[in-house]
């Protein structure tokens, strides 16, 4: 069965420096909570977590589509492209919203390394998915912004020099709409830390550097404001559509992850005098599997499509975040199943990626607001909230 390919140079070379981090790797890193720094500076010294930026900034300035090649084959050689996922599409909101002055100041040094953009801040406890109701505040004091307020579930920030903010800048009840008054800002976390930002992590089930963070009167030069004050909402719903495409990508280079390990492993276990996947029992699960994954991946691909050609593309990045998210999941089932007891065990590695790819019913977007978003914008039905 073909499966879509773009960018197969890309996707060889990747799959060749991943080879470099095999499961035991990524079994350590989970089992001690750490950083897979070495995997990530691999990736960096390729240039392949700056693709998206553009050559006058000193990136490879290639299409969604081969961001996505990249982040699908790390998913599918077993490794976690999460410690490092968002560099790519949160740098979308400084190219596409940054000054001039910005984009020369940061680029360039996040396209070679020097600096590290990984983390992205707009979830709040009290808000949740509501973000228009986030609480972290910055008030303008001569040239700085004064913020304080906290954010959790913020991935990365003790492995990143920037961090993307969505904060208040008119509160909820001063603004006609909702959306309204919000701002990002860029924070350099290096002069942040310990001068009005805390940062605490956030234990998880998951190996995904989380943290909360809490801001105490932190000053951040107005410079470092992304575009207009009180247009940030618009400028990180601008970002969602290339993430949503791109985390999509990383579950479809899951479930065949998944799908891989089920087949190899139901050839070769023997039961009853007979591998297992001779039972329909066991091959049909695999096979519905495979079915779901190659559906969901021709969505994917359409809706990458579409962004490379600049169309607008909100339904269908939904859709193929959803379509990919639940066959990743689908499949990761299937294959605990498969496995039997082995399944479970830390050595066979599927109960780690069963973890990871949870996730993706949940962030950065759940599932129930993307059937909301398409049952209210695409098929007209009223709104619930
Ligand atoms: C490991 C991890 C890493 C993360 N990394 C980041 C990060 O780096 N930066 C960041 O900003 N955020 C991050 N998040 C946050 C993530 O985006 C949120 O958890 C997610 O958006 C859901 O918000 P919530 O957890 O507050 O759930 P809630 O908004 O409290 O929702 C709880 C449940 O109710 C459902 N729900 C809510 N409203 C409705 C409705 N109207 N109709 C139907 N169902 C509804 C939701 O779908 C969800 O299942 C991360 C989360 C995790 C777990």
């Amino acid at each position: 069965m073909p499966e879509e390919r773009s960018h197969p140079e890309v996707r060889d070379a990747v799959a060749r420096l991943c080879a470099d981090y095999p499961d035991a790797y990524w079994r350590d890193k989970d089992r001690d909570k750490a950083y897979p720094l070495e995997f990530v500076q691999a990736l960096t010294d390729a240039g392949y977590l700056s693709v998206l930026i553009p050559e006058q900034y000193d990136g490879a300035g290639m299409d969604l589509a081969a961001a996505c090649a990249v982040l699908e084959e790390i998913q599918r050689s077993g490794a976690n492209g999460a410690a490092c996922h968002a560099q790519m599409y949160i740098m979308g909101s400084l190219l596409r919203h940054g000054n001039e002055a910005q984009k020369r100041k940061y680029l360039p040094d996040i396209a070679s390394g020097a600096l590290r953009l990984q983390a992205f801040g707009v979830t709040e406890p009290g808000s949740g998915t509501d973000t228009t109701r986030i609480k972290t505040r910055a008030v303008r004091d001569g040239d700085d912004y004064i913020v304080s307020g906290q954010k959790v579930f913020i991935s990365r920030a003790e492995h990143s020099d920037l961090l993307l903010l969505l904060v208040r800048t008119t509160s909820r009840d001063e603004v006609e709409k909702p959306t309204q008054g919000m701002s990002v800002l860029l924070v350099d976390l290096r002069d942040a830390i310990g001068n009005g930002l805390t940062v605490r992590p956030l234990e998880t089930m998951l190996n995904h550097a989380t943290t909360e963070l809490f801001f105490d009167q932190l000053r951040v030069p107005a410079e470092n404001l992304i575009g207009e004050e009180g247009k940030g909402f618009g400028y990180i719903l601008d970002g969602m559509n290339a993430e949503r495409i791109l985390i999509a990508s990383e579950c479809i280079g899951d479930a065949r992850w998944f799908i891989d390990r089920a087949s190899g492993y139901a050839r070769e276990r023997e039961v009853f005098g007979a591998p297992i996947g001779k039972n329909q029992g066991i091959q049909f699960p695999i096979a519905r599997a495979h079915v779901q994954t190659e559906a969901a991946a021709l969505m994917v691909d359409r809706a990458c499509r579409m962004f490379d050609a600049g169309e607008p593309c909100g339904s269908e990045a939904n859709m193929a975040k959803l379509l990919a998210a639940d066959a990743s999941w689908a499949a990761a089932d299937m294959c605990l199943q498969t496995h039997g007891g082995y399944g479970f065990t830390v050595e066979y590695d599927i109960e780690r990626k069963f973890r990871e790819t949870r996730l993706y019913q949940v962030a950065p977007i759940s599932t129930n607001l993307i059937l909301s978003n398409i049952a209210t914008h695409v098929l007209g039905l009223p709104k619930s909230f």
